[in-house]
């Protein structure tokens, strides 16, 4: 309990720690999960289901089990066709070489993993990460800390995001001149919209969503081979919390822009197209928590939408306001023939001449 509290606290602190060191506790984690991995696998009592026993390579006296269909039960031979169409089924939403930080937030929301409570990945990366920080990044791969979320035991997470356009933005700016400090923003504001692969050390991604990302070629850690037949057999959803949150921040923060500009100025300016960068302690220190605004494809357009309709009634109240009020000459001759200073008869002269009411009104003085 008095755990669950002070991770509470950690979380709406929001801090993510030093920067110093982000690196080897990245791969000194990264190293611990492979190690772990390979235990797993390697002892005779192994419960990971291999990619050939899914091909039906399945020795029929192993029991292992699945939640398939709502309840622990063993696995059948008839298990591992669903399997694969399952991941046929998802393999068909994504194409080609890694992903966008956009089909990541949209795929989130179309095919959320069901947990215990109504609450998807999504909503969690709204309410519980609150930092997300670009802190160090070498060749178009950038290493993110975010801050854990409530009931972690650790207090920041990493997430590695692989930009795959990275040598194709080097092209790019091989052909603008070093003095030219416009093109890298450019570029880099370029390279956030294309595909890329990402990681995260938590529980979530290692056990859910590694496999998916793995078929589904945008994995920037290590492959997962072993079907998720306990946690998510269904191959649902897509991303943890905090990949989540970093592809909104990738997608549409000015941190983030800046970030990847200052990355793309150095290789603009390096000599052999590779470039290193790394974020300063003080510019990390200054970013404050925020609730995250995390929209999906269907969230912008419903708020385009809402725009659009509020502008056609405001358009539409300024138009009958204008018919309604008439102009300033017109409003002066109906006063002068309501006070009597101007009658009917003269008006209908002066009418004759072809004099506008602007004329009129002139002849009549005042104001
Ligand atoms: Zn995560």
């Amino acid at each position: 309990m008095a755990n669950l509290i002070l991770g509470r606290i950690k979380a709406s602190i929001g801090n993510i720690g030093k920067l110093k060191g982000h690196v080897g506790e990245a791969k000194g984690r990264a190293q611990e999960d492979l190690r772990e991995r390979e235990a797993a696998e390697k002892s005779p009592r192994s419960i990971i289901l291999t990619k050939n026993e899914v091909q039906g390579e399945w020795d029929a006296s192993r029991v292992l089990m699945t939640t398939m269909g709502g309840k622990t039960r063993p696995i059948t031979t008839s298990d591992l066709a669903q399997f694969r169409h399952n991941m046929k089924l998802a393999q068909r939403n994504f194409n080609g070489d890694g992903i966008t930080a956009r089909q990541v937030i949209d795929l989130s929301a179309s095919r959320p993993m069901p947990g215990f409570t109504p609450e998807t990945d999504l909503d969690r990366a709204k309410k519980q990460i609150t930092m997300a920080v670009p802190a160090s990044a070498m060749n178009g791969q950038i290493r993110f800390i975010t801050n854990a979320g409530p009931d972690s035991d650790v207090n920041r997470h990493h997430v590695t995001v692989r930009f795959n356009a990275f040598s194709e933005a080097a092209n790019r700016l091989m052909s603008s001149k070093v003095r030219d400090s416009k093109t890298p923003k450019q570029v880099a504001n370029w390279l956030r919209k294309q595909k890329l692969a990402f990681d995260c050390d938590c529980g979530r991604h290692r056990y859910w969503f590694r496999y998916i990302s793995t078929i589904g070629n945008f994995n920037a850690g290590r492959k997962e081979m072993g079907f998720p037949k306990i946690r998510n057999p269904n191959l649902k959803g897509v991303a943890c919390k905090h990949v989540l949150r970093i592809m909104a921040e990738v997608e549409s923060s000015g941190n983030v822009l800046n970030f990847l500009a200052k990355h793309m100025e150095k290789l603009h300016a390096s000599a052999d197209n590779t470039a290193k960068h790394t974020a300063r302690q003080a510019e990390i220190d200054k970013q404050k928590a925020s609730a995250t605004r995390i929209k999906t494809s269907q969230q912008r357009a419903a708020e385009r939408t809402k725009a659009r309709e509020k502008k056609a009634i405001h358009d539409a109240a300024k138009k009958v306001k204008r018919i309604v009020r008439k102009p300033v000459a017109t409003r002066k001759i109906e006063a002068a023939l309501a006070s009597g200073q101007l009658s009917a008869s003269d008006l209908a002269v002066l009418r004759k001449f072809n004099m506008t009411d602007k004329q009129i009104a002139a002849k009549l003085g005042g104001s």
